[in-house]
């Protein structure tokens, strides 16, 4: 046996450790942004937001349910080191044996209640997701296998504290009738399964106990692979996309920096643009068409996403009929890089597939929905910048193919002539002093 759980901790760490280096490969595909500046608000940072889930309470309902699963998924896995503990050596229940009898029933109590909260919790979102039907968990951005993964999830987690919790119970049934040493404290599971657990024979019992135990941790090994298919990826990735958020103000954009050297070259009179030197390089793009385009602060974001709809319920355009998501812009962005990253592992290299992230993926019309109110920004659990892809995607319309709107083309032409939006000439300026 001890054999066996071994070799699938090896066999689930190490496709998990695969998964996740192909994330970071993914992401490296995206180009750099120097986000390592002032590290200890950064750190602050992600102890509120992600820690301290300090922006989830701005929904109440929801906010607190995700505390309980959040808080219940983090102490419930310190059950694990005693479940590696027991599984290689043969033991059971180890800590309880070495840690002082009210320490570990604490533990054990503690991890017991957990267990239930997160049930009776998921049940509620799940409840909220197909029977309430919440908007946001309901729009068609989460058509097809968006719905079912959020579904999925919160039936492995049910499955896992049911497994959790009858394990608890058919042990303490075993210590009771003197087979198993007397350890632990379960309160929950001997209210939920004591007395259905009473009357089966000891065979049954230790079939239960030791098939619960079994399932929970394949369940972890499960859950951990699994996390890569799905938007739950955010458990892990929260912390990083925290700490690399940015932390200029909302309305502040960024200045493209090819941009801001072309400029600097126009209006250096001294300046050579033959000259080889490396900041004459003509840039490759203005912009960004594709996910390579993007910095890897905006390819983590995509993975982080929740796809919780926070961002696209505030979202002006989207209330108002347009066809703009932010949630879907993400979801999309995810979508491709997952489909470069797949052209990777096919030919070991990207080899060009006509297709790209603007048009195949997010179309022009979405982009210019965008008011560029941030609120999507403003919104989101863990610092997601939605309105910086929507920018860079416009900014390649505009800089590369000319094709903005009509409307903005004409005020474009008019900076660029009258130096104002309208469509006089400067001589004309003062005309209203006039009269
Ligand atoms: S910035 Fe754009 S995408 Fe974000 S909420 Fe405002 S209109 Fe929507
Ligand atoms: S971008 Fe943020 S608010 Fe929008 S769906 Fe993703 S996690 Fe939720």
């Amino acid at each position: 046996m001890a054999l066996l759980f071994l070799l699938s901790a090896i066999v689930g760490i190490g496709m998990f450790v695969r998964n996740i280096l192909k994330i970071r490969r993914n992401i490296l595909i995206g180009k750099e942004e120097y986000r390592s500046d002032f590290p200890s608000r950064r750190w602050k940072l992600m102890f509120r937001i992600a820690i301290g889930q300090g922006k989830m309470m701005v929904r109440p309902v929801a906010g607190f349910l995700h505390i309980i699963v959040y808080v219940g998924f983090i102490i419930i896995n310190i059950e694990l080191v005693e479940i590696f503990i027991d599984g290689i050596f043969g033991t059971h229940r180890y800590i309880g044996h070495v840690f002082p009898p009210s320490l570990y029933n604490f533990i054990t109590g503690t991890l017991d209640i957990l267990s239930f909260l997160v049930m009776v919790s998921v049940t509620l979102f799940f409840i909220r997701r197909n029977i309430t039907k919440v908007p946001r968990l309901n729009s068609k951005d989460l058509l097809g296998w968006p719905r079912m993964d959020g579904n999925l999830i919160l039936i492995i987690e049910f499955l896992m504290m049911t497994a959790l919790l009858s394990m608890n119970a058919a042990d303490l049934t075993l210590q009771k009738i003197g087979i198993n040493s007397p350890v632990g404290y379960f309160p929950v599971s001997d209210l939920i399964f004591g007395n259905i657990f009473s009357s089966f024979s000891e065979g049954s019992l230790l079939f239960i106990e030791r098939s619960a135990w079994w399932f929970h941790y394949i369940g972890v090994l499960f859950f951990m692979n699994y996390l890569y298919f799905s938007k739950h990826l955010h458990i892990l990735f929260a912390f990083p996309n925290t700490y690399y958020a940015n932390l200029h103000k909302k309305g502040q954009l960024n200045n493209l920096e090819s941009v801001t050297k072309e400029v600097k070259l126009m209006m250096d009179p001294n300046a050579d643009p033959y000259a080889a030197a490396p900041e004459n390089k003509v840039p490759e793009k203005f912009g960004a068409s594709d996910v390579a385009d993007l910095s890897r602060i905006q390819l983590l974001n995509a993975y982080t996403c929740t796809e919780c709809g926070r961002c696209t319920s505030n979202c002006p355009a989207n209330i108002t009929g347009k066809k703009l998501s932010p949630r879907k812009i993400m979801m999309k962005v995810r979508d491709r890089i997952e489909e470069v990253g797949k052209n990777i592992d096919k030919n070991g290299s990207f080899v060009d597939d006509g297709k790209q992230l603007l048009g195949d993926y997010i179309t022009e019309e979405e982009l210019w929905a965008c008011t560029s109110c941030n609120a999507c920004v403003e919104s989101c659990p863990v610092l997601i910048n939605p309105l910086s892809i929507i920018v860079d995607l416009r900014r390649y319309l505009v800089l590369e193919k000319s094709a903005a709107p009509q409307e903005l083309n004409m005020m474009m032409t008019n900076i660029e002539n009258n130096s104002a939006p309208w469509q006089f000439s400067q001589s004309d300026r003062a005309n209203w002093t006039k009269e």
